[in-house]
């Protein structure tokens, strides 16, 4: 018997992970943290619905945090095997885990003073740096499009996502008594033309897909005409007298936006650009990014071989101390500060709004994807006061919000990647999505074509 579980990830964008079981084995996807959504934080601190020593292998897509967020705490938790992913994403990781064990110490530091004096008792990290920094040590790096027997009877291999570095598809081939089923994981999907990495590789054929939804009912505007929005955001932000300020995931938009900016500046569109990016977390990324040019694509390969990035015309100021972060924040014009987190949940650009989003001269422009519950979330949907650090601060700046520039597929990019299928999955659960998203994008591709879609709810579980 072949089970499959949802434990997070689905009706929501946060939480990946999921569980295949057969007679002999037991494979995770992703071990993802859930985040924003209120009760997101609270699910973390469950218990898995398995004994984690008990998994066999764990294959991980790519190194964001809402997929491999968890992975210390599995391994606290008892897991001894292996994770497998990408080079680029074990690298990726290595930055990105010891700064979500960071994040975990700090919250809840302040959680337990807030506590104790209230005359209640401290609270545990979810994990802790060291316990973060352990976990490390069983993510190994594997190559795409390998096959790879990972548990008796249970082969896989990775293809290229074209969504972040590293960022893959897995494909799974489960063998039980005589039969054999292909299950794809299709991670969270590229959108075909982005800067820097490869597009988003076709798979031929699976018995069932697990496609994510993100973007399902929305359509981003094309590379070109996105890469213009941003330069007139910019240019006039400029002209007014403003800052701009991006909240970027630290792992992928911030390279792609550095991308455009120099692409931008050596075409002479955008003049004289003072660009920060003031998160360790990004500056970290942009190393490893040019440790791996096995994932770039053929234009960004020709930029570095000529010098010309990430390094080039505009200037480029990696801020690293807390000092030089706050130095920004006397800027009053002319700045374009990269800063994480993408959503405005964490980080030093929450500085960065409390000194700018009440200056009308200024902008915000948001390049990625901001769930339910965020703060980047309030301020996209137009709030017109938000609450930062215990202040009110109005929300004056001109706020941009630039799907086109996301590293998700929309709902053309899913469609296009799903025809390329020659032999049409029996049935394609929808995941990674909001939930109306996942449940409009699972009608569409029922409609187009005629396989059955479900969406699946957190912890269903289904015989394959
Ligand atoms: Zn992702
Ligand atoms: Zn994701």
């Amino acid at each position: 018997m072949i089970k499959l579980q949802f434990i997070g990830g689905v009706r929501s964008v946060t939480g990946s992970t999921y569980l295949i079981k057969t007679d002999t084995a037991k494979i995770l996807i992703d071990c993802g943290m859930f985040q924003g959504i209120h009760d997101g934080e609270r699910r973390n601190y469950l218990p898995f619905p398995f004994n984690p020593p008990d998994i066999d292998a764990v294959l991980l897509t790519h190194s964001h945090i809402d997929h491999s967020g968890l992975i210390p705490k599995l391994i606290k938790e008892g897991y001894r095997g292996k994770v497998l992913a990408t080079k680029a994403t074990v690298d990726l990781c290595g930055i990105m885990l010891l700064d979500s064990a960071h994040i975990q110490e700090r919250d809840a530091e302040w959680e337990t003073r807030k506590r104790l004096r209230s005359g209640k008792g401290p609270v545990q990290p979810l994990y802790n740096i060291a316990e973060a920094a352990e976990s490390l040590s069983h993510i190994q790096g594997v190559d795409c499009d390998v096959m790879l027997e990972v548990a008796p009877n249970i082969e896989v291999r990775f293809r290229d996502a074209g969504h972040i570095l590293g960022s893959t598809i897995i494909e799974l081939w489960v063998r039980e008594k005589g039969r054999k089923i292909k299950i794809v994981f299709s991670g969270d999907l590229g959108h075909r033309g982005i800067p820097i990495v490869k597009d988003p590789t076709y798979i031929d054929e699976a018995n069932y897909l697990l496609i994510e939804s993100t973007y399902g009912n929305r359509q981003h505007k094309g590379i070109k005409e996105t890469i213009d929005e941003f330069a007139e955001a910019v240019r006039e932000t400029l002209k007014r007298g403003g800052n701009v300020i991006i909240p970027s995931f630290a792992v992928g938009r911030t390279q792609d936006i550095l991308y455009i900016l120099n692409q931008l500046s050596r075409e002479g569109r955008l003049n004289h650009l003072n660009v920060f990016i003031d998160s360790p977390l990004a500056t970290n990324a942009t190393r490893i990014f040019l440790k791996h040019p096995e994932c770039f694509d053929k234009e960004t390969l020709e930029l570095i071989s000529k010098g010309q990035f990430p390094k080039g015309a505009p200037i480029l100021k990696f801020t690293e101390t807390p000092e030089e972060s706050m130095a920004i924040n006397r800027i009053k014009s002319g700045a374009i500060i990269i800063a994480a987190s993408g959503m405005c949940e964490a980080g030093r650009i929450r500085h960065h709004l409390k000194h700018n989003l009440w200056r009308e001269e200024c902008s915000i422009i948001f390049v990625g994807f901001q769930a339910q519950g965020t703060l980047g979330r309030q301020i996209v949907d137009g709030a017109k006061i938000i609450k930062l650090f215990g202040e009110e601060i109005a929300v004056r700046a001109k706020v941009y919000t630039i799907g086109g520039l996301s590293a998700h597929a929309d709902r053309a990019g899913l469609m296009d990647w799903l025809s390329h299928f020659k032999t049409r999955p029996k049935r394609i659960f929808v995941v990674h999505g909001e939930e109306e998203t996942s449940l409009e994008f699972a009608k569409t591709v029922h409609e187009k074509f005629l396989v059955d879609t479900y969406v699946p709810k957190p912890l269903e579980e289904v015989k394959l």
